[in-house]
């Protein structure tokens, strides 16, 4: 299919104006482009905040620190507050921190991958309304796998990929900024990015007819494919099956007798973060998921090789799950450890 062809034109057209659905904005513009979400977050560091201005980073894991990681690459000023692994830090620190100083931006992870962590953002949000800080929220392992309201929460961007809750296949950078950043961004004249900013895509968004980069026609037809999915399940329903799907798996993962890394209450819906029991060894699990065709993760940073990671976000349902739980036994068993046959199904079935 031709980038210029009008099926194409039309379908980057739709595919942009499902985006605003999904994340419920009237208002917000849509920037879809080549790359992944680790681009979507640097686009909306290098348009909105200038070399020496401050940004906070709320960060509960592995990528909430890469907002500080592109801070400093860009010589952004970043204060950081971290949580500890498999927490998420508590509104009442932002509310303390947006009490002792002012910031150009407050970049925010709505899902760490990493440690499986869902933060409130919504109560981060409250607190930055009314406020001059721009709010940048990192949707990538949530968005359209647990709520998020881009003009309610009066967000300025959310970022996210193709790839995760979206459920299409890797390859692009998805933006939505509101009439504040766009004003903001308008208002420097020392943004350091030439492809990566917002204003040279604008006028390809509003009419994805006419040139600058050519789009990645493929990348873009399955993402338009994709948010049909979404929408067409319903976001509500999409929500309810995440959580359903969410609680099934821990059920299952528990009756195996695993250790869940995360805080029970701040556990998100689209993946879990499990440690493995003593003695069991993170290469050799990982290979006995692969036989029975199941891919699971490794963890990341400082607990890489104590835990694993499974995704349950996208278009996936009881199925997957069993299947997923049935491997994990199976895997379990063969490298030693003591599983009742059959267990872990038996627990999750109830939750759908
Ligand atoms: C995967 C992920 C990223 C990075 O996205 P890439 O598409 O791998 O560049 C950033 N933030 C979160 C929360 C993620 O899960």
């Amino acid at each position: 299919m031709s980038h210029v062809s009008p099926d194409f034109v039309e379908r980057f057209r739709a595919c942009l104006s499902d985006l605003k659905r999904v994340a419920v904005t009237e208002s917000g513009s849509p920037f879809v482009v080549a790359g992944a979400g680790t681009l979507a977050m640097e686009m909306a560091l290098v348009n909105l905040v200038g070399r020496g201005e401050r940004l906070l980073v709320v960060s509960q894991g592995f990528f909430g620190d890469r907002w500080a990681q592109l801070a400093e690459a860009f010589g952004i000023s970043c204060d950081l507050v971290q949580a500890e692994w498999g927490q998420a830090v508590p509104p009442e620190t932002l509310r303390e921190r947006l009490a002792a100083g002012s910031y150009r931006a407050v970049a925010m992870t709505h899902v760490d991958t990493s440690t499986g962590t869902a933060a409130p953002v919504e109560d981060y949000c409250e607190l930055l309304r009314g406020r001059d800080e721009l709010s940048i929220l990192d949707g990538v392992c949530a968005t359209a796998g647990m709520d998020e309201r881009f003009d309610l929460w009066g967000l300025d961007v959310l970022i996210t990929g193709a790839q995760k809750a979206l459920g299409a296949p890797p390859g692009l950078a998805i933006l939505l900024a509101s009439p504040r950043a766009m004003e903001a961004r308008r208002a420097r004249d020392d943004v350091p990015a030439y492809s990566a900013d917002l204003l040279r895509w604008l006028p390809i968004m509003d009419d994805p007819g006419r040139y600058f980069s050519t789009p990645p026609v493929n990348a873009i037809v399955s993402l338009h494919e994709a948010t049909r999915i979404v929408l067409e399940e319903g976001m509500e329903e999409r929500f309810a099956r995440h959580r359903r799907t969410a609680r099934a798996m821990r059920a299952g993962l528990e009756a195996l007798g695993v250790e869940l890394f995360t805080d029970e209450d701040r556990a998100a819906d689209t993946l879990s973060v499990v440690r493995y029991p003593a003695g069991v060894d993170d290469a050799a699990f990982r290979t006995q998921m692969a036989r029975s065709g199941i891919v699971v993760a490794g963890a990341l940073g400082p607990i890489a090789g104590q835990a694993f990671r499974i995704g349950h976000m996208g278009n996936i349902g009881a199925g997957e799950v069993c299947r997923t739980l049935q491997s994990i036994e199976r895997s379990l068993g063969r490298l030693g450890r003591e599983v009742r046959r059959g267990s872990a199904v038996a627990a999750a079935g109830p939750h759908f």
